[in-house]
């Protein structure tokens, strides 16, 4: 039986059945994942509408009675929720089923892991897909999100390559395409990528908020700022969690910026169009290859 075959024929419990893992059952249904799918979580209603949505085959708010037959656990709630949760689940987790997530840091997800599980627990993959919208809950959830998107997994050298095959298998299944790296590493590349982002959008719009005529203001943005500012409509208790969750390496990228800003501004003052022009280009053609425009 092919890795595949085998894995569609586990039992997957995700706990947490928001955007992320309400996503993941609807994209691993349907690309023919025959195994059962048993939704966990604190909200009876959310669990209700999985269900009835079809995200889910069964349900239940007692996190330790829904993993104790899962092969694999799937944990995708904010990440301050990652070690209650891990908590409630440790005394009923089976010793071969694998565990993994879908935090948006890694490091802190290891050592929350290794606080409950202890050192050097092999049946634990972190992972973070890089695909979201601004948009949360059950009812969000789509089963194209993961197509052709990345799923980042942050193996440790003890955890099981056994592990990381079924994890891989099951997102490739839900469409996605997996890479691996260090912890430290992605902490920092999506403290730059998306982190710094979602920041700079929740503070250039509560910055305008907080100004004089704010509704003269927000009735002449255009698309530019319609572009720049969707991100700031996304989930304020994630967000807080994330950046709580890796503040070190976005602190250096808040004061990275703040050196441009700095930047822009002197050469504003100094009424300095050659400097301004060459930041402008420089961003311009790195966007344009990062975009395969040019
Ligand atoms: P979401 O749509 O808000 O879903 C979160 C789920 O977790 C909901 O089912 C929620 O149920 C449950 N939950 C919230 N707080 C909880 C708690 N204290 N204890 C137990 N369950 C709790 O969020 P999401 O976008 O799916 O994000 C889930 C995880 O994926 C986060 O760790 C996030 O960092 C990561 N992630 C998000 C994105 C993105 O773009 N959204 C992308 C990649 C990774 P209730 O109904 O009880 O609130």
């Amino acid at each position: 039986m092919s890795a595949a075959d085998a894995f569609e024929a586990q039992t997957l419990c995700i706990i947490g059945t928001g955007l992320i893992g309400g996503s993941l059952a609807l994209a691993l249904k349907q690309n023919g994942y025959a195994g059962r799918i048993i939704g966990a979580g604190r909200t009876e209603q959310t669990l209700i509408d999985a269900k009835r949505l079809g995200v889910v085959d069964d349900y239940s708010t007692d996190m330790a009675a829904a993993v104790k037959d899962a092969d694999i656990i799937f944990i995708s709630v904010p990440l301050g929720a990652i070690k209650p949760v891990l908590q409630s689940i440790q005394p009923a987790v089976r010793a071969d089923a694998v565990i993994t997530d879908a935090g948006s840091a890694k490091q802190s997800v290891i050592d929350d892991v290794r606080e409950v599980f202890g050192d050097g627990f092999a049946q634990f993959v972190p992972g973070h897909p890089i695909a979201g919208t601004e948009n949360s809950g059950v009812r969000a959830a789509f089963a194209e999100l993961y197509q052709n998107r990345r799923v980042i997994l942050t193996p440790e050298p003890y955890t099981s390559e056994q592990a990381i095959d079924q994890v891989t298998t099951m997102w490739r299944l839900a469409g996605a395409q997996v890479s691996c790296m260090s912890a430290e590493h992605h902490d920092k590349v999506l403290a730059g990528t998306s982190h710094l982002p979602h920041m700079l959008a929740f503070a250039l719009v509560d910055c305008l908020n907080n100004l004089e005529d704010i509704d003269e203001i927000f009735q002449y943005a255009a698309g530019g700022f319609r572009d720049f500012t969707r991100i700031a409509s996304s989930d304020p208790v994630m967000w807080r969690d994330i950046c709580l969750h890796n503040s070190a390496p976005i602190i250096e990228m808040i004061e990275r910026y703040q050196n441009e800003l700095e930047g822009i501004r002197q050469a504003l003052q100094g009424q300095d169009g050659e400097t301004l022009k060459q930041i402008f280009e420089r961003a311009k053609q790195a966007r344009d290859a990062f975009t395969g425009k040019t």
